[in-house]
């Protein structure tokens, strides 16, 4: 592969905030305990960064509570949440640079996707949902007797968000965006290994005029602050993104208080090349369907099944473009593939290369890590995979792609539902009829045909069977943070 010259690379930003946000205020953790949070290019410690446990998410739920029952939030007029929404996108706007450096930085992803790619996503997000803000109305109902009877749909209450750190500031937007538009408030559980990005978010929201409470942070481990969440008696709902394990625990935590649940989990997308396809175009969206923030997405197209005719062919194009790729210094404005996000995920994913090889698969191009510092792999291609190998199976979460060769369309969606998850799926063909059957036969929440990881703030996103429940985006991801209330007046 290639690798990234070594300059100009953009410096780094400075580290700003790394405390607690609660009830407006910035503070350390009551425990005083901190962890650090590591350069996975460098695995260089940048900075320290209050742990919340049990007692803080205490704090930060009641004071989110606090913010839901009284105070500025509940009386103010549904247009001036959008108002507050809208700033804090501009906010997010003008600090574009520096927020981009500040997720390469803690994330690994090259500076280019932070810039291009994260950033303006995130904008798009939040001003998507401030334009909903005002217009999340119920219906007259016409029903029987001299009623007058009409919904309402009010917002659910306190939600507890818990993120990953594949999309650090991304998933920020994602579960902030909905929830205040509806007029939630927020007590969020970053990632532990991607904190910064979401505190300096937090300052923004302050300095946009949110009032106190209403939006609240604590980073810290899963199993302490995400867990003590999860079992807060005052949380109303929980948004989570992350492993099915996880999400498991969560729900099992989140029985004895009945809370709403939100989750949108992992993959093993098949992405479907058919001989008609434009094998140039499919090439491309396949390297970046897989590829794209060093294979750590959770639709990620891992599975890529060929049709026998034009397999050699294709493969030969896709090998050409993943050999290509710059892998290197994220912050290098030519660097395509950064490090994974840290040892235990380039474990993780060294691990199932091994095991790719023992299981009888041909490693066709990578395998092995880049440099002697830093958590990079090389990209790496798996011929000869049958479905049942652990590369085809299990969701690697990194840069390591299967290729599966099939013959014909009843084969190929059969074998690409053979799976438990139900994510995302994509289609190459100029086969309109084709690729309809396909997206229609597919069992996923999102379908791309001639195309792959398109993402728009309007359109749902989420999972079929362990995938996930309910969908993020569009006026799907607003409803998980509504009630609907009926109210029945006598007209007599
Ligand atoms: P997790 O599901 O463990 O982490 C996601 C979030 O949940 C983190 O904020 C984590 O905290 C928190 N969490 C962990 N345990 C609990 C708990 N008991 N109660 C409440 N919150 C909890 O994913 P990992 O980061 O460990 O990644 C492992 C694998 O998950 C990856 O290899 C990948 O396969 C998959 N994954 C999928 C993602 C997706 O977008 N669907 C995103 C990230 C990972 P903490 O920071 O302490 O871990």
């Amino acid at each position: 592969m290639a690798s990234a010259a070594k300059s100009p690379a953009i410096a780094p930003p400075k580290v700003g905030q790394t405390r607690l946000l609660i009830d407006g205020k910035w503070c350390a953790a009551r425990s005083g305990k901190t962890f650090g949070t590591y350069n996975p290019a460098t695995e260089m410690k940048i900075a320290d960064v209050a742990e919340g446990d049990a007692a803080d998410i205490d704090l930060a739920v009641k004071a989110a509570r606090r913010a839901f029952e009284s105070g500025p939030w509940p009386k103010m007029d549904a247009r001036d949440r959008g108002r507050l929404l809208n700033r804090l996108a501009d906010l997010v706007e003008q600090n574009l640079e520096q927020l981009a450096a500040l997720e390469t930085l803690d994330n690994g992803k090259p500076i280019r996707d932070s810039r291009a790619a994260d950033l303006p996503l995130v904008i798009d997000c939040l001003r998507y949902y401030a334009g909903w803000a005002d217009k999340i109305g119920g219906q007259t109902i016409p029903v029987r007797g001299n009623y007058f009877c009409y919904t309402r749909r009010e917002p659910v209450g306190v939600a507890g968000q818990i993120i990953p750190w594949n999309f650090p500031l991304l998933m920020v937007a994602w579960k902030w965006g909905p929830a205040l538009a509806a007029g939630c408030t927020i007590v969020m559980k970053p990632a532990e290994q991607t904190p910064l990005t979401c505190l300096r978010l937090g300052e923004l929201a302050l300095e946009a005029g949110f009032p106190k409470g209403v939006i609240n942070i604590v980073p810290g481990y899963g199993p302490t602050a995400g867990a003590a969440l999860v079992k807060h008696p005052q949380v109303d709902k929980i948004a989570f993104t992350g492993e099915y394990k996880t999400a498991q625990i969560i729900m099992t935590d989140a029985a004895q208080t009945l809370k709403r649940l939100t989750f949108e989990l992992g993959g093993k997308s098949p992405n479907v090349i058919f001989a008609d396809a434009d094998l140039d175009a499919a090439a491309v969206g396949t390297e970046f369907g897989l590829f794209f923030n060093q294979g750590q997405c959770c639709c990620a197209g891992s599975r890529v099944f060929v049709e026998e005719k034009i397999h050699d062919k294709f493969v030969e194009k896709l090998l050409k473009r993943a050999k290509a790729r710059k892998v290197g210094d994220p912050f290098h404005p030519d660097t395509t593939q950064g490090p994974q996000v840290d040892q235990a995920q380039f474990d993780k994913i060294l691990g199932y290369i091994e095991k790719g090889v023992e299981s009888g698969a041909a490693c066709l191009t990578g395998g092995k890590r880049v440099g002697k510092k830093g958590f990079f792999i090389e990209p790496t291609i798996f011929g000869g995979v049958t479905d049942d190998m652990p590369i085809a199976t299990d969701e690697i979460f990194g840069p390591v792609l299967s290729l599966l060769p099939f013959k014909s369309v009843d084969e190929v969606v059969e074998r690409a539902n053979r799976t438990s998850y139900g994510l995302a799926a994509a289609v190459w063909t100029r086969d309109v009829g084709k690729a309809h059957r396909i997206a229609n036969s597919v069992r996923a929440g999102t379908v791309w045909i001639n195309c792959y990881d398109v993402f728009d703030a309007g359109a749902p996103f989420g999972g079929f069977k362990m995938s996930g429940i309910g969908r993020e985006l569009g006026e799907a991801g607003l409803a998980n943070y509504t009630e609907s209330k009926t109210v029945t007046m006598s007209l007599d």
